[in-house]
């Protein structure tokens, strides 16, 4: 047996000589605290993804979607309706406010809220809608923004994957009252941690400045009851640099997306993700499906054999969480549960060379074939 050649990771954050000197540069101004590399972030991230909008950067992409929700006005009694095929920070945001995440179904295509199940979702307690760009690509935003508007709720958007996305002519963060974009680590741009909040409103961004600052405009003036979530210039110096890298890199996630797609067409027993005509998908994950019984054989394979490492976003829904089972709506939610089962993100990120793209293919081809 030969040895597996070297593993090909899931995800791989790219620091450079860039990020380097700008983080060093702010060690030496002495300045390590929210300053005017923050200033700078925002400015920057605004004019390049939102299209000016104003926007707030934070500690997380957590810290923004809570914050984002409490200027927003939701609390205690509110219901927001959220998906539950997705990271738990979108519930666990709505239920720290003290409102109650309301979970509805994904549609099988893409992986987003379903606008059927949303619809049945909505009693007269619900204030607004959190759906998620997941992967990196669009939710279903005309037929999410036509229930909105019929019973005057919000959309709150996560954000968090899909940096660069947009839906027709419309970027992804400038659809909802606020969007939320994460800077972890392994997302398609980063500031080691932090998140991007973006308002529609000036007013919705002064109260998410407030609540990250102790509730201080002016320093010992505080005028509401606020957290720490504030973001450091040495994190916004990170987040400068990948903002000038991150255009580049969406293009060639896109295009190992699109040799992906060619290469797995026609393979048997796996189902390549599908992009919705209107959507620009920025690839965050490449999600294919796969077989729910074979799908813990085909990883470790993968990984064994091919040095191909994969991941699976998410083995659990939400509703299943033992955190979140409380909030569990009386209906199934039956498309969440098959998608848990059967997801597999395969390796999609800027550091792919070719080979790697097609030791990925020939390994997931050999793999299933020999499943079957
Ligand atoms: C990463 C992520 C978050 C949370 O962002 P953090 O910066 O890790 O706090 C929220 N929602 C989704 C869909 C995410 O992928």
């Amino acid at each position: 047996m030969t040895q597996a050649p070297t593993l090909i990771p899931a995800a791989r954050p790219l620091i450079g000589s860039e990020e380097r000197l700008a983080v060093d540069a702010v060690l030496r101004s002495g300045n390590l605290a929210q300053g005017p590399e923050v200033a700078a972030f925002e400015a920057e991230f605004s004019t390049h993804f939102v299209l000016g909008r104003p926007t707030v950067a934070v500690n997380s992409g957590t810290s923004g979607q809570h914050l984002g929700l409490l200027a927003s006005g939701v609390g205690p009694g509110d219901e927001v309706i959220v998906p539950s095929f997705t990271f738990a920070a979108v519930a666990n945001s709505v239920a720290l406010t003290g409102a109650t995440p309301v979970f509805a179904d994904i549609e099988p295509d893409h992986f987003t809220l379903d606008p059927v199940r949303v619809r049945e979702a909505i009693t007269e307690r619900t204030k607004g809608i959190m759906p998620v760009h997941l992967y990196g690509h669009p939710f279903q935003v005309d037929a999410i923004e036509q229930i909105t508007r019929e019973h005057g709720l919000a959309i709150y958007e996560d954000a968090a994957q899909a940096h660069g996305a947009s839906w027709l002519d419309r970027p992804v963060g400038t659809i909802g009252e606020f969007a939320m974009f994460s800077l972890y680590p392994t997302k398609n741009m980063t500031a080691i941690e932090g998140g991007m909040v973006v308002c529609r409103a000036d007013d919705t961004a002064r109260r998410i400045r407030l609540l990250r600052n102790q509730g201080m405009e002016t320093q010992y003036a505080n005028e509401v009851v606020g957290f720490n979530a504030r973001m450091s210039d040495v994190h916004a110096a990170v987040g400068r640099a990948q903002l000038r890298k991150v255009d580049g890199w969406t293009k060639i996630r896109q295009r190992n997306a699109a040799f992906l797609d060619r290469e797995l067409a026609l393979v048997p027993g796996v189902t390549p993700p599908r992009v919705a005509p209107e959507a620009t998908h920025v690839y965050h994950q490449y999600t294919i499906r796969v077989a729910a019984s074979e799908r813990d054989r085909i990883r470790l394979a993968l990984r064994e054999e091919h040095g191909v490492a994969t991941g699976v976003y998410y083995p659990i829904p939400n509703h299943r969480l033992p955190s979140l089972t409380g909030y569990a709506p009386a209906g199934e939610l039956p498309e969440s549960d098959r998608a848990a089962a059967e997801v597999l993100s395969l390796p999609v990120h800027p550091s792919l060379s070719e080979g790697d793209l097609q030791r990925i293919v020939a390994g997931l081809v050999a793999v299933t074939a020999a499943g079957s």
